[in-house]
């Protein structure tokens, strides 16, 4: 059975807001991306970016499946040895950062240079996330795809503005 469009684009919602994070937070992320590059940009514009980039189906299906495992993980539901290298997040997995390049690719390859920018520096809510090694929360999927989400909207933004474009190339 295809799930419906609508189904998704809500359990998407629903999964972020669960495990603490807001979209205008990563609405915030975006602005300090693009804001020295477009002047005029709001928080509000941001974040009908944000929203947008969560429309897609990809996004859905890749922002479901990494809180699924980071949960599952978290439960202590996996088996060994992927229970261990997820809870502790091992730098060698990589596999968080190739499931939130599904993210970053539905906008082109301009999110390439955000999302590594973002997740080399862990701004605001992705060090928050990142920073979960000795707590009972596991985010070892999430801060990459909060950084992915966040890096595809800019991306938007620089389809939309060219002038932004320039400057990132
Ligand atoms: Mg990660």
């Amino acid at each position: 059975m295809v799930r419906s469009g609508s189904e998704l684009h809500r359990t998407a919602l629903e999964k972020l807001e669960k495990r603490g994070v807001s979209l205008g937070e990563i609405a915030e992320l975006v602005y300090d991306l693009q804001k020295p590059y477009l002047n005029e940009l709001t928080m509000d514009l941001c974040l009908e970016n944000v929203q947008a980039v969560i429309r897609k189906r990809e996004v859905q299906n890749a922002i479901l499946t990494g809180i699924e495992l980071d949960v599952l993980c978290e439960e202590g539901k996996l088996s060994s040895p992927l229970q261990e290298i997820i809870k502790e997040d091992e730098g060698l997995y990589g596999i968080d950062e190739i499931l939130a390049l599904s993210i970053v690719n539905v906008y082109g390859s301009i999110g390439f240079t955000n999302y590594g920018f973002l997740d080399k520096t862990k701004p605001k809510v992705i060090d928050r996330l990142d920073d979960h090694k000795n707590t009972d929360e596991t985010h070892t999927f999430l801060d990459d795809i909060v950084g992915a989400i966040a890096a595809a909207a800019a991306s938007r933004l620089a389809h939309d503005n060219p002038e932004i474009s320039d400057v990132m190339k």
